[in-house]
């Protein structure tokens, strides 16, 4: 019998995974691969910007490789409508593709608040590779940037952006930074460090227009003066790419709604990564995770089941983990719940902050932030996480974590999990490197 034809929309980090899973599981059908932008990495941009990598080593997989997976690839490509029926695709340029099954793994593109002016030049998202290539450009050592967004987008470029500019004003109409990421105490040591490191905040503040006047930039807020930058970063949210799905009888929330195996209310239809609205692991519900190791893990789930293995997908963790200027910052899980027992230590002396919520005992979620020239932090960072996923019962720890925030060694090594957390392989042998 020949084999499927799958088809994937989407080379970034979701399809990309799934395409190498099809091919590590030794499927031999036809794989076409229809996606905008050619394969690259979105999480590796700010290294872009900061120039600790050119802008080839962004690449995720050259035409070499993906001729060696006989792929047959469409890049440059927009999809414009799906016809579950029928089951095909149209493509931007009228001509259908057709599959046996399909993978949608169209990730997210930036959103602008609609405010006049937020499209005027100098004025950029940093989403893409074509944005990231005019910020590069454009950024210099007296430029005065401002970001629009305090969060975890931005603080990724912020590192680049210090490093490459004179000045930094960051905005946000929250009325504090890192709204989706941590909490106030959180947020209170974030904000004196960055201010520590002259960067100007400027939270609770509504942008009513920008104007760019002879190439500088006048931004107008609702309250207090306006501020002059010679570049503005917009980092005020995404949303995924599911317009061309109107119509298709996909069930779409917030994202397409999947099963534990990542199909869709069509059972030949797949999603991954920041389309999916898939299993949360902590919560047993479906969200969207608009994270790398989402991306990844979903694709690499499609992908096995694509090629005909039976593989259930136990949930993604929700985790944001970013350094800025020497200070680590993650939150995992359900930080925010409010239902949760909580522990925290706070240092505001030695910038550090721990926090843990827990629920009969295990922990769901949990946030840390601590210089980077403190060597706990990578290995708690860690271990915290593997509490989180392996839901290590910590009634016999309590006491100890609120007598010792800071010390979760003790109760990880306890709790002896570190059997449990050795890498599960999807395809039950060990992964080969991402070249292979
Ligand atoms: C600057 C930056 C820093 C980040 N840092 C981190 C981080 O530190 N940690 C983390 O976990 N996550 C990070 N992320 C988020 C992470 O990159 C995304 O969650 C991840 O890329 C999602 O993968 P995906 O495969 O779902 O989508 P994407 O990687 O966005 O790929 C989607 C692909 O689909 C294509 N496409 C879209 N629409 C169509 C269409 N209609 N037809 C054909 N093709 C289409 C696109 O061109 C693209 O190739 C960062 C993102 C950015 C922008």
């Amino acid at each position: 019998m020949a084999g499927k034809r799958h088809v994937i929309v989407g080379g970034g980090t979701a399809g990309l995974n799934a395409i190498r899973t099809l091919r590590q599981s030794g499927d031999t059908g036809d794989v076409v691969l229809v996606s905008l932008e050619p394969p690259y990495s979105r999480m590796v941009l700010p290294y872009f910007l900061e120039q600790r990598i050119s802008q080839s080593h962004v690449t995720t997989a050259t035409p070499r490789q993906l001729d060696h997976w006989q792929v047959d690839c469409r890049i440059g490509r927009r999809v414009a409508g799906l016809d579950t029926q029928a089951g095909h695709l149209t493509l931007d340029g009228g001509d259908d593709v057709s599959y046996d099954d399909l993978l949608i793994a169209t990730g997210s593109s930036a959103v602008r608040p609609p405010i006049p002016g937020a499209d005027s030049p100098g004025v950029f998202n940093f989403w893409d590779l074509a944005d990231a290539q005019a910020v590069h450009n454009k950024i210099h050592p007296a430029a005065h940037v401002v970001m629009v967004g305090a969060g975890f987008i931005s603080f990724t470029i912020l590192n680049g952006i210090l490093q490459r500019s004179g000045r930094l004003t960051i905005v946000e109409v929250a009325p504090r930074i890192l709204p989706r990421m941590v909490d106030d105490d959180g947020a209170g040591i974030a904000a004196k460090w960055l201010e520590a490191q002259g960067v100007t905040l400027r939270t609770g503040a509504v942008l009513n227009r920008i104007e760019n006047r002879d190439g500088r930039l006048h931004l107008a807020f609702e309250k207090g003066e306006a501020i002059e930058a010679d570049l503005v970063v917009m980092a005020t949210g995404i949303r995924p790419n599911l317009d061309w799905l109107q119509g298709s009888g996909l069930e779409i929330n917030q994202g397409i709604l999947v099963d534990d195996h990542l199909r869709s209310n069509v059972a030949n239809v797949y999603a991954a990564g920041d389309v999916a609205e898939a299993r949360n692991r902590v919560t047993g519900s479906r969200e969207v995770h608009a994270i790398e190791p989402t991306a990844m893990e979903h694709g690499r789930v499609v992908g096995a089941n694509m090629a005909g293995k039976d593989v259930a997908y136990a949930g993604s963790l929700l985790m944001n983990i970013v350094s800025v200027a020497g200070l680590d910052m993650a939150s995992f899980g359900t930080w925010d719940d409010p239902g949760a027992d909580i522990i925290t230590g706070l240092a505001p002396e030695r910038s550090a902050y721990r926090k843990y919520l827990l629920r009969d005992g295990r922990l769901v979620g949990a946030i840390m932030i601590g210089r980077s020239q403190e060597t706990w932090s990578d290995n708690d960072l860690g271990m915290l996480k593997g509490l989180v996923l392996s839901g290590a019962d910590l009634t016999p720890w309590v006491e100890y974590l609120r007598n010792h925030p800071f010390e979760v060694k003790k109760p990880f090594l306890a709790s002896h999990i570190t059997g449990r957390l050795l890498p599960q392989t999807i395809l039950g042998t060990a992964s080969p490197p991402p070249a292979a």
